[in-house]
């Protein structure tokens, strides 16, 4: 099964999708091709189509299919990370002179990239707060190649409406990019609501399991697709076949995992706004988040991730990441295990000092899937 438009449910995709049964040994599950060269019959004459370990290989293919599948992408590509990703899509898409509009809250190292080495090549950026679409319209220029988009952001899980932001790109003759890692194909599926191009850090929900670093580009636009294959291949951003397979591993429970993650997400949020210490919650199932309606409408459910400030400032911040028992104090987010982070000082530290630059008593948790009751009790023991 490798079309996206299989008309079957997303676990069915999950688990099938690009995944047939080996056909020479019968294999059930996609074998970790370790191999970088591919025998040929024959000068040029390539067996199954694949030369060489960076331009194709069987594993890296499941994965790539999968992807586009579960995304209702006709093409994927898979990266050694999701920066090897960002990287590939800026390049494939801009050129010196261009311009890139970015989320006024962007992940970190996104706004380290297009700031500290696209810049250098020429290609400008403004950041803008994406919730309001008349001000993403007004920052765009005669140049502006692309909007890029991160919905929920990371870390203030503001919410932008892709829908809307996909009319305004194309009216002025740019693509819509979503990086769609905070949500993860289970919960939101960007391309059907106008994106040109779905990237995912696959490091988090989609591996699932914080045990390997991986990225994804989707796009229904062939020649698109052409133009990152090139890159993929020319620069070389690849995974290796054990990588993905891991990822494969990851995808199958993926659907299980987005539901749990926000099964326990909704738990910890209930204790959090009740509590005296926490200033404010940021997660966008709250109703009195200003995205709720918005998110309401283009994901399934809200996701694992929440961000909350605490009465007391940065040191109290940090202290509560230092305090948590099952939440591991680490940067990273989306696996089946709980982490806590303090953005400012770790996975944002290159915002400071700029406008992106995230609030010092902010605390950032990625939910795991746990015994629900037993995170709650332990970041209430932690804020006590
Ligand atoms: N996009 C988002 C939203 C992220 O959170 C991250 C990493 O944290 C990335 C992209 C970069 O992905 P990677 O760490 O796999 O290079």
């Amino acid at each position: 099964m490798t079309d996206s438009t299989a008309p079957y449910g997303f676990a069915t995709r999950a688990i099938h999708a690009g995944q047939e049964p080996d056909p020479t040994t019968g294999s059930v599950i996609v074998p970790i091709h370790a191999t970088s060269t591919y025998a040929q019959d024959g000068v040029g004459g390539l067996r199954q189509g694949y030369e060489y370990s960076r331009t194709g290989n069987p594993t890296r293919t499941a994965l790539e299919e999968c992807l586009a599948s579960l995304e209702r992408g006709r093409h994927g590509r898979a990266f050694s990370s999701g920066m090897g990703a960002t990287d590939t899509a800026i390049r494939a898409l801009c050129r010196p002179g261009d311009h890139i509009v970015i989320p006024n809250d962007a992940y970190g190292g996104t706004f380290r990239l297009i700031d500290k080495v696209f810049k250098l090549w020429g290609i400008e950026h403004t950041p803008v707060a994406l919730s309001d679409v008349d001000a993403v319209r007004a920052a765009i220029r005669p140049n502006t190649k692309v909007v890029w988009v991160e919905t929920p952001t990371n870390p203030l899980l503001n919410i932008a409406d892709i829908a809307a932001l996909a009319e305004v790109a194309h009216h002025a003759g740019a693509k819509l990019v979503v990086d769609n890692t905070f949500a993860s194909p289970a919960l939101q599926t960007p391309l059907e609501l106008g994106a040109d191009v779905v990237l995912h850090s696959t490091t988090k929900y989609v591996g699932g399991h914080s045990d390997v670093v991986g990225g994804a580009l989707i796009t229904s636009d062939s020649e698109l697709d052409a133009a990152f294959g090139f890159l993929q291949n020319g620069a070389g951003a690849v995974p290796g076949p054990f990588d993905a397979f891991l990822t494969l591993r990851g995808i199958k429970t993926l659907e299980l995992r987005m539901e749990k993650h926000s099964d326990n997400a909704e738990l910890v949020v209930e204790a959090l706004v009740k509590h005296p210490k926490v200033t404010k919650v940021l997660y966008p199932g709250l109703p009195a988040h200003p995205g709720h309606e918005v998110a309401a409408k283009q994901m399934r459910r809200f996701g694992g991730m929440i961000s909350f400030t605490v009465a007391g400032g940065e040191e109290a911040a940090l202290a509560v990441c230092s305090r948590t028992k099952l939440f591991t104090l680490a940067e990273s987010l989306g696996g089946v295990e709980s982490l806590i982070e303090h953005p400012g000082k770790m996975t944002h530290a290159s915002t400071a000092g700029s406008m992106l630059e995230v609030p010092s008593d902010l605390v950032r948790i990625s939910v795991g899937i746990e015994s629900g009751d037993d995170l709650v009790a332990d970041l209430l023991e932690a804020l006590a």
